[in-house]
């Protein structure tokens, strides 16, 4: 596995999107370029966790935000990936459950 240095690592509150020790909680996935572009990051600008990336837009995810590809599948649960390893919170955005408390997932030391 690739060393990618911080370049998972949330912009606004540091969280790692994407560990790859335990605990695994992963917020990794893609969004459509108009949700990022709301965000006010550019393309290449980095990562944000699901709360960061919801309080910069002004609401919550749906599953109509996020993008066809396999890592927005929660069907793909391949344990060789860290991105896998999603949270309660992003798991609920991509299937569009009811929304869950922000401060659901712990954004502290990891
Ligand atoms: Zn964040």
């Amino acid at each position: 596995m690739t060393n990618r240095g911080r370049d998972t690592v949330c912009v606004d509150c540091e969280v790692e999107t994407m560990p790859t020790e335990w605990p695994r909680r992963a917020e990794f996935y893609i969004v459509t370029d108009e949700v990022w572009a709301a965000s006010g990051i550019t393309p290449t600008g980095g990562c944000l966790c699901v709360g960061c990336l919801e309080a910069r837009i002004g609401r919550q995810l749906t599953p109509a935000d996020f993008t066809d590809v396999p890592v927005n599948d929660l069907n793909v649960t391949d344990d060789r990936y860290a991105w896998s390893f999603r949270t309660p919170r992003l798991i609920a955005r991509l299937s569009g459950q009811l929304a869950l408390p922000l401060d659901e997932i712990d954004c502290g030391t990891a």
